[in-house]
């Protein structure tokens, strides 16, 4: 009943905290199908995806681009995530076929899969010269915890970030999704002792999604005893930003001799989207009419964006 993904954003009245609510199952196992991920990765990109969407949501401009980037050294590799204003989140895992067992029964071990041993940055691209960027080390590798931390040290904003994915024994997605509650400048302790009592009544944001509880709901949970108002809400989907003519650049970008080789020894002129495992066909030909007119500075951005990869 609950395939839609979406998110809400809403206020207590006394505009004392806030609360950023996703469920983002459809995404999940869009980025797991795309990537073949293990269980354990697909929880980790998982988590990194939805919290991209969540905050994404808070950018303003119809171009603004959020990325996350966590690398903690583990065997996962480096995870990547990015979110557009509109709820357009793409991502990658590195390592997407790496799993270890669990510690725990029913407990995916993301924080050994992404390691502890490194850092999450994230980086705003909101239209200015340089991107603001913020980066902090890993604690936990489990992501929510790292995350929080990220919201204390960089923006000075204390947050309890909560993030989940539920994976089912054929390795779909069960149910994805996440929630932040951060505390406004001023906000009493009083109004935050009582939403904290309330989420931990709650348990876990997963359970929570796999039972299909509305957000609408959930919400109405979280505020008991406090009177708040819903200040947003936003349909989610995973979707990259690739397209056959940008990759195409990437390849205009080699000297058209090695073009032709790889043509030739291949038998085809083949490029996937890192982002999403799109594979794109070319001609040599189409690439050489691009060289011909094109221009490098504009170029080289073009590479940059897109990251293909042979
Ligand atoms: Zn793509």
């Amino acid at each position: 009943m609950m395939n839609r993904d979406y998110l809400i954003k809403a206020m207590d009245n006394d505009k004392q905290v806030r609360v950023f609510i996703a469920h983002t199952t459809a995404a999940v196992e869009e980025a797991h199908s795309r990537h073949y991920t293990s269980a354990t990765a697909s929880a980790a990109l998982g988590r990194v995806l939805t919290a991209a969407l969540l905050m994404g949501s808070d950018l303003k401009g119809d171009n603004d681009v959020l990325t996350i980037r966590i690398n903690g050294n583990g065997p996962a590799g480096a995870i990547i995530a990015s979110a557009d204003s509109q709820g357009n989140v793409r991502g990658l895992i590195s390592n997407p076929e790496a799993d270890l067992p669990s510690h725990l029964p029913g407990k995916l071990n993301v924080g050994d899969l992404v390691g502890q041993d490194g850092y999450l940055e994230v980086l705003k691209d909101i239209g200015l010269k340089q991107p603001f960027t913020g980066r902090v080390s890993l604690i936990s590798g489990e992501i929510a915890e790292d995350l929080a931390s990220y919201f204390l040290k960089s923006e000075q904003i204390p947050s309890l970030v909560a993030l989940g994915v539920l994976v089912s024994p054929d390795l779909s997605i069960r149910a994805a999704g996440g929630l932040f509650v951060q505390a406004l400048p001023g906000a009493e302790n009083q109004v935050l002792e009582q939403i904290e009592a309330n989420i931990l009544r709650l348990g876990p944001i997963s359970d929570l999604m796999k039972n299909h509880a509305a957000l609408e709901e959930i919400l109405q949970k979280i505020f008991e005893g406090i009177p708040y108002s819903v200040v947003g809400e936003q349909p989610l989907a995973f979707k990259c930003t690739c397209n056959s003519q940008k990759l195409a650049m990437v390849l205009a970008g080699f000297p058209m001799d090695e073009i032709y080789d790889i043509y030739r020894s291949e038998g085809k002129l083949e490029l996937i989207c890192n982002f999403c495992n799109e594979i794109y066909n070319y001609q040599p030909e189409e690439i050489e009419a691009i060289t011909k007119q094109k221009d490098t500075p504009f170029l080289s951005r073009q590479i940059h964006e897109t990251g293909g990869r042979f």
